[in-house]
């Protein structure tokens, strides 16, 4: 952004080294790892993918799994100023091809894992040099370190879900971390007891910023691999977390894992994003004292944008909150003019943590951006004391007679009955209303709620024209790596 142009810092990482080495900076798998043991690890596979040709200011994808390796291999590429485009996990060969093109990566790190999904990658234009890093220790230089870093440069490249069609590539600047990560500490406070656990993928905005955070505010990180409810809630009390990202999916397993007991005192904030998370879910964690923030953001905004202050969480269940201090947030009518409060409309976010754009494609930005503001695609309103309530997205949005349906509500009753474990909702063509809900729904274990439960169910708690017209008892409902439905996969189903 204009604002930030010419500033300079030193890198991140390298002053965090020169700041507090000996703190501890992560805990992974029973150890702990300074800030120095950090940097060297970083610093050496620095001059180890220095030997192998990457210079300052290329772009390489990275494409591996959620562990403190991977952590040392990010941290090594900003110490000598590549780029990363940050590879989902779960990418077929084919997309992952599309990315690496799209963002004219010249390399890209990844291991043995991913072998199979690797060699099946084919590149229509520029040939791209595959680096594992089971063989990067081979050969090795001295990295010509970047100590000082342009807050307008480019340090990763994200490109976003995909949920609502072809993924985007999200440029996200020092900048952008930075003030994300001053943003949210500025929210909610930041003490020397602070430790945030990562339980969320690093390929995501979600995971990536608990590490900028990491080295930004010389916080402890308890990271896992993989999400479990049973070994999270463990590490929660054996290394005194005080501050967990999640999405609905994790809370609700560490819930039922709980059975009604409570976590800690110290764990402070249990910040809940992702997706819309329903009022149900929110009031069990409210009568289990379960301190949960809710939260919106998405990866154009590099993490959270609008978050529930702690003095609010009760009083506002269900809200996103407010704008976090350094951004600003409005919600436009479809006229194009600023709803009056309780309206919904578009919801449009600026700051200096949102992108200035999407990474060569110059008329899609223009499209979305205009005078910084970015417009979301997400439906939501304002209510008469500021609060942001968050609807569903835009294209998800269904109308029936007139009326209008987020299906993030419906599938939130749904997922509220006790034989359901997970519910998706879509609109399906209709020659009287023109569009009318069906629902997509998951049965529990040793449970055989039928059609006609779930419909009764949600006569009791839905107006009449929110009622799925139809049930589909699946077996599985279609999310991507961000546990998010896949509503498109849906609409195909009924539709085949
Ligand atoms: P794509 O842009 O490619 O369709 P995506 O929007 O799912 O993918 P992300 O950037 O990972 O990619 O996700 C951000 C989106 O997640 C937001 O725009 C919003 O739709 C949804 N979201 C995030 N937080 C919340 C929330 N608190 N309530 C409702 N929806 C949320
Ligand atoms: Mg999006």
């Amino acid at each position: 952004g204009v604002i930030l142009t010419n500033q300079v810092m030193q890198n991140f990482l390298y002053k965090r080294f020169l700041t507090t080495p000996d703190r501890v900076a992560f805990h992974y798998k029973g150890r702990d790892y300074s800030f120095a043991d950090v940097y060297h690890e970083s610093y050496k596979i620095a001059g180890q993918l220095t030997a192998n040709g990457m210079k300052k200011g290329q772009f390489t994808g990275v494409l591996l799994k959620n562990n403190l390796e991977t952590v040392f291999i990010l941290f090594a590429l900003q110490l000598i100023g590549v780029r990363a485009v940050i590879l989902n996990n779960r990418l077929t060969s084919g997309e992952i091809g599309w990315q690496l093109q799209d963002s004219k990566a010249k390399f890209l790190i990844t291991e043995n894992a991913f072998d199979k999904v690797q060699t099946n990658i084919k590149y229509e234009f520029n040939d791209i040099i595959t680096l594992f890093k089971e063989t990067l220790a081979g050969k090795t230089n001295e990295p010509e370190l970047v100590k000082e870093i342009a807050l307008d440069d480019i340090c990763t490249i994200m490109y976003t879900s995909g949920t609502t069609g072809h993924p985007k590539g999200v440029m996200q600047t020092y900048g952008n971390h930075l003030w994300s990560a001053i943003g949210s500490s500025l929210n909610l406070g930041l003490n020397d007891r602070d430790a945030w656990l990562c339980t969320v993928p690093l390929f995501h905005i979600s995971g990536f910023s608990i590490l900028m955070r990491s080295i930004i505010y010389g916080m402890k990180v308890v990271l896992i691999d993989a999400f479990d409810e049973r070994a999270v809630i463990q590490l929660i009390h054996k290394e005194k977390v005080t501050i967990m990202s999640a999405v609905s999916t994790m809370l609700t397993k560490m819930l039922d894992d709980l059975d009604g007991e409570s976590l800690p005192e110290a764990f402070r904030c249990l910040l809940l994003g992702g997706g819309p998370a329903s009022r149900s879910l929110l009031e069990v964690c409210k009568q289990n004292g379960i301190p949960v923030y809710q939260t919106y953001g998405m990866t154009e905004t590099s993490s959270q944008i609008v978050t529930l202050s702690p003095e609010d969480s009760l009083a506002k269940l269900g809200s996103a909150g407010k704008a976090l201090f350094p951004s600003q947030l409005k919600v436009m009518n479809e006229s194009g003019t600023e709803a009056v409060p309780n309206e919904p409309g578009e919801i449009l976010v600026k700051g200096p943590n949102v992108t200035s754009g999407y990474l060569g494609h110059e008329e899609i930005t223009a499209e979305k951006i205009n005078d910084g503001w970015l417009s979301t695609g997400d439906i939501g309103y304002i209510d008469e004391d500021g609060f942001l309530f968050v609807l569903d997205r835009r294209s998800d949005l269904i109308i029936s007679g007139g009326e209008n349906i987020y299906p993030a509500e419906v599938e939130g009753i749904l997922n509220s009955h006790p034989g359901v474990s997970d519910a998706g909702v879509i609109g399906m063509k209709d020659v009287t209303w023109g569009e009318v809900p069906v629902a997509f729904v998951v049965i529990k274990k040793n449970h055989d709620t039928c059609h006609d439960e779930l419909e009764s169910f949600c006569n009791e708690k839905l107006a009449k024209y929110k009622i799925p017209k139809r049930f589909f008892i699946v077996d599985e409902i279609p999310r991507n790596a961000s546990k998010k439905i896949l509503r498109r996969e849906l609409r195909k189903m009924i539709h085949m």
